[in-house]
């Protein structure tokens, strides 16, 4: 349970770009505060001699609590008039130390012995900006999830109201995520076009990479493109690729159907499914074909190694992008 380097590597660039750009926005405001105010030259001079003096205190070893402690109460007291004096100059206190993104770290990352909350954040947010929906991502998830376009009139057929029916899918996917491993089954998302199943495969997305996970989101069409240009790069190798497809703890594939469905396709989807269920890895679809459409399109093989892996969660309810548009 790991991200892909990649994600760490360009988090650890951006945490030093922050820190980069706070101690240049420090040094400039430094000399502008020091040509407004020269007295502040020497202050400064005197707070760094008693932070030396503790520090060659400490190093000796000596027992010498009563002097650190005069020497902090001095320090303290330079700190205050150097506090006054940008005051005076017109500048807020904390003018030269409100320069850095993160104020526990100074956009160091670390904390102590700990990565700093910082850092982690900026990982997890690295990780999802990676996914090509990543716009999207932001905006869906179990919270942002409305059930009041599900109606809560009993569906006669299903003996349920959608709302309710909707509401366990919610609670079903929540617990996925909290119990997620390379044990849990698939999902097979099952519903017409607008019932929230991209919503939802994203909210589970958002979920698990929080959690740590690697975890890659891509239209069906998205994927096998990146298949397609692989296997005309004969000989080609795309790590990238594989950490995504093959590797991902979990792999969601949004939109089954809507791709241009060729023999490659086929057999390609197929492969991929398979590669990662010999793996250990789950994967999660989504489509709007139902399944007798879906074993036309793909082959009865691929349907059932599908529903022999995968619990099927099935949509129902109103085009929700049509009732939005409608509520304008
Ligand atoms: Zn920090």
């Amino acid at each position: 349970m790991a991200y892909k380097t990649s994600v760490y590597l360009r988090a650890k660039h951006q945490l030093d770009e922050r820190r980069r750009a706070g101690e240049a926005l420090f040094q400039q405001r430094h000399s502008e505060v020091l040509a407004a105010c020269p007295a502040l030259a020497a202050l400064e001079r005197q707070l760094a001699a008693t932070g030396a003096e503790v520090v060659k205190i400490a190093a000796r070893g000596e027992n010498a609590s009563a002097l650190i402690a005069k020497l902090s109460q001095e320090n303290l007291a330079l700190q205050k008039q150097r506090a006054a004096l940008l005051r005076q100059a017109g500048y807020p206190e904390d003018y030269l130390e409100n320069v850095y993104t993160c104020p526990v770290c100074h956009d160091t990352g670390t904390h102590g012995s700990y990565y700093c909350g910082c850092y982690l954040d900026l990982i997890r947010e690295t990780a999802k900006q990676a996914i090509p929906a990543s716009a999207m991502l932001k905006k869906c998830t179990f919270e942002s999830f409305d059930l009041s376009f599900y109606s809560d009139e009993v569906d006669p057929a299903l003996g349920i109201s959608h709302r309710r029916l909707m509401t366990n899918v919610v609670a079903f996917l929540k617990d996925y995520c909290v119990d997620f491993s390379h044990d849990s089954k698939g999902l097979l998302m099952l519903g017409k076009t607008g019932l929230g199943k991209t919503h939802l495969s994203l909210a589970v997305v958002n979920r698990l990479i929080d959690r740590g996970f690697n975890v890659y989101y891509g239209t069906a069409q998205n994927i096998l493109e990146r298949l397609q240009k692989l296997q005309f790069s004969r000989g080609a190798t795309d790590d990238e690729l594989n950490d995504d497809l093959y590797e991902s703890d979990l792999l969601v594939i949004d939109d089954l159907g809507t791709e241009m469905v060729t023999a490659f396709t086929v057999s390609a989807l197929y492969n991929l499914l398979n590669t990662r269920l010999g793996n250990g890895l789950p994967t999660v679809l989504s489509t709007n074909l139902e399944l007798s459409e879906l074993e036309r399109t793909y082959s009865q093989r691929f349907t059932s190694r599908l529903m022999g892996s995968c619990d099927v969660i099935a949509f129902y309810g109103r085009d929700v992008r049509q009732q939005k548009l409608q509520r304008g």
